[in-house]
């Protein structure tokens, strides 16, 4: 029997001092009750949690970890520039050359600004196209996250409907809903906020096609608004310069985070000319939009980016991740939907309304080894191994056969249920 002594000693304690034991997404409660909360350590692909039990990553920290975690060349860029200054009453010197690396790395960007999490940037965007366009509909897709801000958090409990006001929707992908949304917004559209593909927890992931990109991009054009392309997640795990660059479609706005600085704590605001005006003008500022450290790192990860295969190997370790667990499902019988880019793999198994079928075999990956989400996409670093995916792989065939067998006593997850019912 594993012992998770540790992780419960500090579930107990946080649940004294840390309301509800733990909040957003890593509430307590919305995992399986065998998925470790609390972790000691992290290399390359793996995981070690505070019980010292390892784990082969699917999850990457939501996205962070593009290149490994830990990795040497770019956390000695990060302590290089802590020791010399970090948080200083002024930007350093990195603050110029990451603004220049990025408008040379992203195809559509001519100016960067920068903040903390991919919140601060998407809300710094939909400041930015109300200001340029003097206009107030912002049109997001229905059920997409993009971010924590009142504007969008899928929680709405403390905040208002007036902030709310002024957002509209439609369906990603939905060529007819978007041009409808944008109909009922006709005179006071500000921008389209968009992510590169339909990535929302709980449902299959879909890509866009080259009609929807475009679709966008004139709706944006004929009425007058800034399309602001939301790359937290997606960004640098499509492309190297831009998710929609090869649907021949650039927007006018993008906001990076997550895996900027490979792990360190970084977020950008990305624009071309049309938006720099209003970039001016909005008033932007952080205690830590400024820090050095995480702009060092942030330089040393866009050299990877620019000079590597990293996207190579993770497209590759992806697809033989998506074979393996394909065959695996199979062998018990179960029809594995892998959907979205192979990249950022979701999860989700036919015939399992309620999650149970997705919340056994989580739990039964993690007792073998492997951490894989039960409704949220998984991420694929660059220094997943061959060797990595085919032990996912045989714990994946071993984990299907133990939910076989288990078919007969599974229960639907009572919060699960209850935030899906909402
Ligand atoms: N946009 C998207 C598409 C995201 O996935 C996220 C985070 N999951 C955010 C915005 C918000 O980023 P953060 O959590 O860093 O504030």
């Amino acid at each position: 029997m594993r012992s998770n002594a540790v992780d419960a000693a500090l579930r107990a304690r946080a649940a004294e001092v840390i309301p509800g034991g733990m909040y957003g997404h890593e509430s307590v409660g919305m995992l399986p009750a065998e998925f470790p909360q609390f972790f000691a350590r992290a290399q390359g692909a793996r995981l070690w949690d505070a019980d010292g039990h390892e784990y082969v990553d699917l999850m990457c920290a939501y996205g962070p970890n593009l290149l490994g975690y830990a990795d040497p060349e770019i956390d000695a860029a990060y302590v290089d520039q802590l020791a010399r200054g970090d948080t200083m009453t002024g930007p350093s010197p990195k603050m110029v050359e990451l603004a220049e690396a990025l408008v040379r790395q992203v195809a559509h960007a001519r100016w960067a600004m920068f903040c903390r999490n991919g919140t601060d940037a998407t809300s710094m965007a939909v400041r930015v196209a109300r200001a340029q366009t003097g206009r107030r509909t912002i049109l997001v897709a229905r059920g997409a996250y993009h971010g924590s801000d009142a504007r969008f958090t899928p929680v709405p409990t403390g905040s208002l409907p007036e902030d709310r006001a002024h957002v509209a929707s439609f369906v990603h992908g939905d060529v007819a809903s978007l041009h409808a949304a944008a109909k009922a917004a006709e005179g006071d559209l500000a921008g389209v906020l968009v992510s590169p593909f339909r990535h929302d927890a709980f449902v299959d992931q879909t890509m866009p096609d080259r009609a929807f990109a475009q679709a966008v991009r004139e709706v944006c054009d004929r009425g007058g608004g800034l399309l602001i392309l939301d790359e937290v997640r997606a960004g640098f795990r499509l492309s190297r310069s831009g998710s929609w660059t090869s649907l021949g479609v650039e927007p006018d706005l993008s906001a990076w985070g997550k895996c900027l600085a490979n792990g360190h704590a970084l977020s950008a605001l990305l624009g071309g000319e049309v938006a720099r005006d209003a970039a001016t003008r909005v008033y932007a500022t952080g205690s830590f939009w400024f820090s050095a450290a995480p702009m060092a790192a942030a330089l040393a990860t866009l050299a990877r980016i620019r000079d590597t295969d990293y996207l190579e190997r993770i497209e590759r370790a992806g697809a033989r991740l998506r074979e393996g667990l394909a065959r695996a499902a199979a062998d018990s019988g179960y029809v594995l939907r892998q959907t979205g880019p192979v990249q950022m793999p979701q999860l989700l198994l036919d015939d399992d309304p309620d999650f149970r079928r997705g919340f056994a075999f989580a739990e039964e990956m993690i007792g073998r080894g492997v951490y894989v989400h039960p409704w949220h996409n998984n991420f694929v670093c660059a220094v997943l191994t061959d060797g990595d995916v085919d032990t996912v792989a045989a714990a994946a065939s071993d984990a299907f056969a133990a939910v076989r067998a288990r078919e007969g006593t599974l229960v639907p997850h009572a919060r699960l249920a209850a935030r899906l019912a909402r």
